[in-house]
């Protein structure tokens, strides 16, 4: 089921008093926009589109449904105005879309409220990085951040379940590196049975590097992945096993609502991070809005329903119009999901369907 906003819809006007900025009911103030390009994806990661589901006869969003270039650019510029200072692009795979450069040339463009560009990152799986790195580095993205679950070959091709060879996406991860596409961050998605062995060898190769590797608790999103509890590696062990081989200590926070613990390493090889999103939520500092590619605004990654900015936008909506409407929806929004399936007794919090990762991007 979607939302669907009226044109005449109020905001509810809870202000941050230090910006003017609107907050949510939880005082958490837009900062960080996550937009998904397109809903379709080269890879079938098990954790994400399993095969089963995301088969052949798997039936994608047809190409006027998603949002055109024009219609993100105005939302994020919108978006802008009531605090955004981020703009992550994601997917699927957003390599995918076709043209994504002239998007990013295009947010390029946008200020924030205090005149600074719009900090442009991407997530990919970097299949395509190798040929497009220097285009995407040319057309103003600053970071990207790669998705990247073993460097074991075999354990790679049976996690991205397409046979993708690992060599092409470290070939992609270092031409990104020598355009300037940093400081690069790898995320690896700790699947127990399927790639916890790798932990330690990917910490090894990736430290001294300037790469910094986060380790991911498997979530629980959407309803295809099949997700059990016993299968999250949580990420206190994650950072116990890689203590066990090298000293490390725990960083500070540098930015209120960063996901990732940072840790690191006492001889000064560099960092590394975990994101404990099952074992340590961090719903109270979370400041990041989604719009899925066919135009819906998220306010968590759980949520079943989404609002139809979409049609707003097609509406012939005006500017004020659609500031109301977004900053009406931030002021609503209360969720803490993972907070509350961390308190629940069976680790899953009671909740209707779930939309899927590759829908509404990471
Ligand atoms: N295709 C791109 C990629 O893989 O980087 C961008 C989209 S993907 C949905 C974004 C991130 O979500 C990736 O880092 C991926 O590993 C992560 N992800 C997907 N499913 C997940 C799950 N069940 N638990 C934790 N992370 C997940
Ligand atoms: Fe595709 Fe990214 Fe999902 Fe893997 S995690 S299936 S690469 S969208
Ligand atoms: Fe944010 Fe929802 Fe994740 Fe909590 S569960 S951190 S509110 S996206």
């Amino acid at each position: 089921m979607t939302n669907t906003l009226h044109r005449d819809d109020e905001p509810r006007a809870l202000r941050l008093p230090s910006t003017g900025l609107p907050a949510d009911r939880l005082g958490r103030p837009l900062t960080d926009l996550r937009v998904s390009v397109t809903d379709r994806c080269n890879f079938r990661c098990v954790y994400c589109m399993p095969r089963e589901i995301f088969g052949r006869d798997y039936v994608f969003m047809p190409r006027a449904e998603l949002l055109t270039f024009e219609e993100i650019v105005r939302v994020a510029r919108i978006g802008t105005r009531l605090g955004v200072r981020k703009v992550r692009l994601t997917g699927g795979e957003p390599l995918l879309r076709r043209g994504i450069e002239e998007l990013i040339g295009m947010l390029a463009e946008l200020r924030t409220v205090d005149g600074a560009p719009l900090d442009i990152a991407m997530t990919t799986n970097g299949s395509a990085l190798a040929v497009k790195a220097q285009s995407l580095k040319d057309a103003g993205l600053h970071r990207v951040t790669v998705s990247l679950d073993s460097l074991d070959d075999a354990t790679f091709r049976r996690m991205n379940d397409v046979d993708f060879p690992l060599e092409r996406v470290l070939h992609g991860l270092e031409v990104a590196h020598e355009v300037g596409l940093g400081p690069i961050k790898v995320n690896m998605v700790v699947k127990r049975g399927q790639n916890d062995d790798d932990v330690l060898p990917m910490a090894e190769h990736f430290r001294g590097t300037g790469y910094v590797l986060r380790f991911i608790e498997y979530m629980d999103v959407g309803a295809t992945n099949g997700w059990r509890l016993d299968e999250v590696v949580p990420s206190r062990e994650i950072v116990e096993r890689i203590r066990a081989a090298y000293p490390i200590e725990p960083l500070t926070p540098t930015a209120p609502g960063e996901t990732a613990a940072r840790w690191r390493y006492l001889d000064g090889s560099g960092e590394f991070g975990v994101i404990s999103s099952v074992t340590q939520p961090f719903c109270a500092t979370c400041n990041r809005a989604r719009i899925s590619a066919d135009g819906r605004l998220y306010t968590c990654l759980f949520a079943s329903e989404g609002t139809d900015l979409r049609a707003l936008l097609r509406s012939g909506a005006d500017d004020a119009e659609l500031k109301s409407a977004l900053a009406g929806v931030w002021s609503n929004r209360d969720d803490r999901y993972s907070q509350l399936r961390s308190s629940a007794t069976d680790g899953i919090a009671s909740h209707g369907r779930k939309v899927e990762m590759s829908y509404i991007g990471g």
